[in-house]
């Protein structure tokens, strides 16, 4: 039976055919490692693992990207707060977090790729956005100007104009041309980690990080070029996220579409409030995993439909564990039945 995907671009459910036989380039955005991951998180994660090996499992070849933002304003505040350098504290819960990625058996990823080791990807994206005159530069940093790229919000389905009003509870600066502008490349202060920018033009840019929306497009096109099959994250990342990552891509290639299937998960809500670290109504994968097992998750999250959301109480995982005892018992009586069969017919040759 031929695969069917909903993509979140075109808000249809349509035929599922790689760009190119039976590769399918697959990119999912990673963590922040600032702190431990939560639930929340496993669960957009057990997802795309669950995908990736399906997609296996169907025969196709799929080389699976990962990013890790080891650079961020989350990052940096919060190594300043525990007295910490900003890139052990990183190191730190990158570790953490793929030590969670192992208990729970999440082993598709081909590649994780960090921010930082694609520094020189990030400043050649950022330069070609200059040259092409989709991004200019003021006070802070680069900004990507969203009133020239016209296809502005065709993920997320909002106008430039909406699109500024729920951008500029973030982002402040105010020499902006418009208000949805996002950052590519901010300078640094004093003290903060920097890195220096080759400008390709007579422009001077100073030393600085990149913006968060950048890097994901400076991995993916080093990894499978301008185009690619399928970005899949939690749909809280639509907007202004993966929008931001068309924008940028589609300018600087021309070429459209960036990605061929979006692929967008359901949240892992508490008492109808999605989990996050900002509510504080979150239990990490770590303390989940001192109760219980990897496995009970895993069943917890795929026995859901992915776009669906999920709400997490304690009973909830009591059934998933009472269910997962029910599969083993019917497996192993499967596998007894088996074997019994096998002795049989071994007898069966032997009398014969
Ligand atoms: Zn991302």
């Amino acid at each position: 039976m031929a695969l069917k995907l909903y993509n979140t671009l075109s808000r249809k459910k349509e035929f599922f055919k790689p760009l190119k036989d039976k590769k399918v380039n697959l990119f999912v955005c990673g963590p922040t490692t600032y702190d431990f991951s939560h639930l929340g998180h496993a669960r957009t994660y057990v997802v795309f693992d669950m995908i990736a090996k399906y997609l296996k499992e169907k025969g196709y070849k799929v080389f699976y990207v990962q990013n890790i933002t080891d650079i961020d304003d989350k990052i940096i505040t919060r190594a300043i707060k525990k007295k910490v350098f900003w890139k052990d504290l990183s190191r730190k819960f990158e570790k953490e977090y793929l030590k969670d990625m192992k208990a729970l058996n999440i082993n598709s990823v081909t590649k994780y790729a960090r921010a930082t080791a694609h520094i020189k990807e990030i400043i050649s994206q950022v330069n070609r956005l200059l040259k092409k005159g989709f991004a200019y530069q003021i006070k802070d940093g680069i900004y990507f100007d969203i009133s020239k790229f016209k296809d502005y919000g065709k993920l997320s389905r909002r106008t430039v104009w909406q699109a500024e009003d729920a951008v500029s509870r973030i982002d402040t600066a105010e020499e902006k041309r418009n208000k949805g502008d996002f950052c590519l490349w901010k300078f640094s202060k004093t003290g903060e980690p920097s890195w220096p920018f080759d400008s390709l033009r007579s422009l001077k840019v100073k030393a600085g990080r990149p913006g968060w929306h950048i890097e994901d497009t400076a991995i993916t096109e080093k990894y499978f070029g301008s185009q690619y099959d399928i970005h899949g994250g939690a749909r809280d990342l639509i907007f202004p996220h993966h929008e931001a990552e068309i924008a940028q891509m589609e300018a600087i290639s021309g070429k459209k579409p960036l990605v061929k299937y979006w692929l967008h998960s359901g949240f892992l809500t508490v008492k109808g409030k999605k989990m996050a670290k900002s509510l504080g109504n979150f239990i990490t994968i770590r303390d989940f995993l001192n109760r219980y097992s990897a496995r009970i998750l895993r069943l917890f999250v795929i026995k859901t439909h992915y776009r669906s959301p999920i709400d997490y109480d304690e009973k909830a995982i009591l059934q998933t564990k009472r269910e997962l005892k029910r599969i083993d018992e019917f497996i192993n009586k499967l596998k007894n039945r088996a074997s019994i069969t096998e002795l049989l017919k071994e007898a069966k040759v032997r009398r014969g």
